[in-house]
């Protein structure tokens, strides 16, 4: 594994990121003592580089209409279950607003794969949030590079794209018709094209093991990720993969706290998928050098029909529910909700020049 960019995770560590075999063995054990203090120690970092802060992103799922056929996921087109839906431009920049009135500073704009929005109404959509004062994050998929750089022009500033797995093949069972390579040919376009990327992955997919997640790590790494998600497998019962076993919170929350240590400015989520599988998942990731929760803006009456897992928590909570729901649950853990915009501070940097905390 390479270095971080300002090596600070290494200092943080007790263990050494660039020894495979020993990640290796801490991930076989990842109830051990010696996991724990992987957590304790991205958890100092995580205070020392970005804070004690904990960002809000208000999330939009406009579209549970899937062009793809990933084999976990419950909006896969194959999933005939699914009532599908379209969120029009109109709601979603009320879903928008409404987030806006809530204290939120950051919007994620999220659906599957909808060719049915072109360019243009997304990059529309993108300057009526914008006025609003709100920064826009992007979660749409595999899009043209031209699509890409008329967003970023109409005002987006982040886009998250998770790879999901590092192991091509594994990556090509999971996702029929796509490839390793071009989503990660995509995701370097959108660091080209200056976006805060987010990537990210899932822990406990069947087929996986060690190695395969230490070379998510490496990815991410590479990639110099300002962004990104873990989040454990959780079989969807209406997928191909529904009797699988789904992944742990333990195993999830190591992963959370390696890469904290591996990129020590990271935006990384404590996932609304961890606590979905327990009450406390979210609260585990944040102590684990997570500093990121996304609520849900979604309008009540879709929210039931975006289910990527199942069993996924607040779906019939109002959005200010939400919100004053995680804003204590981050208060009971002695951290706060932050009022800033949130960007990653490396990529701030790059732009301004100034030098960042801890560095
Ligand atoms: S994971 Fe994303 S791209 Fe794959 S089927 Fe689900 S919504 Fe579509």
């Amino acid at each position: 594994m390479g270095k971080s960019p300002n090596d600070l995770g290494a200092s943080y560590s007790r263990i050494d990121l660039n020894d495979q075999n020993r990640i290796l063995r801490l991930l076989a054990n990842p109830g051990g003592e010696e996991a724990r203090q992987v957590l304790a120690d991205a958890d100092r970092l995580r205070s020392r580089t970005v804070g004690d802060k904990v960002h809000l992103r208000g999330l939009i799922e406009f579209s549970n209409y899937c062009r793809n056929n990933c084999l976990y996921c419950g909006l896969r087109r194959g999933n005939r279950k699914v009532a599908r839906y379209r969120m029009t431009p109109e709601e979603i920049i009320a879903a928008a607003e409404h987030g806006a009135s809530l204290g939120y500073r950051t919007v994620v704009l999220q659906s599957g794969e909808d060719p049915a929005y072109t360019a243009e109404t997304i990059a529309a959509v993108i300057r009526d949030i914008k006025g609003l004062g709100l920064v826009v994050t992007l979660s749409i998929g595999e899009r043209e590079p031209w699509e890409y750089e008329l967003w970023r022009k109409a005002g987006a500033e982040r886009y998250l794209m998770r790879h999901e797995t590092a192991d091509p093949a594994l990556y090509q069972r999971l996702h029929p018709g796509q490839s390793l390579e071009q989503r990660v040919a995509l995701l370097k376009i959108l660091k080209q094209l200056d976006y805060q990327v987010g990537t990210g992955f899932m822990v406990g997919l069947p087929g996986q093991d060690s190695r395969t997640l230490y070379a998510d790590l490496e990815l991410a790494l590479a990639l110099n990720a300002e962004m990104v998600g873990i989040g454990p497998f959780i079989p969807h019962p209406d997928t191909p993969l529904g009797r699988e076993a789904g992944g742990t919170v333990e195993l999830t929350c190591l992963m959370v706290a390696l890469t904290r240590l591996a990129l020590p400015y990271a935006l990384i989520p404590a996932t609304t998928a961890l606590g979905s599988i327990d009450p406390f998942g979210r609260e585990a990731a944040l102590q684990a050098g997570a500093n990121v929760v996304m609520p849900n803006l979604t309008p009540r009456k879709y929210r039931p029909d975006y289910q990527i897992y199942p069993n996924k928590i607040c779906l019939g909570e109002e959005a200010a529910d939400c919100r004053g729901c995680i804003s204590k649950r981050i208060e009971s853990l002695g951290r706060r909700v932050a009022d800033d915009p949130g960007h990653n501070l490396l990529w701030l940097q790059r732009r301004v020049g100034s030098p960042v905390a801890g560095s």
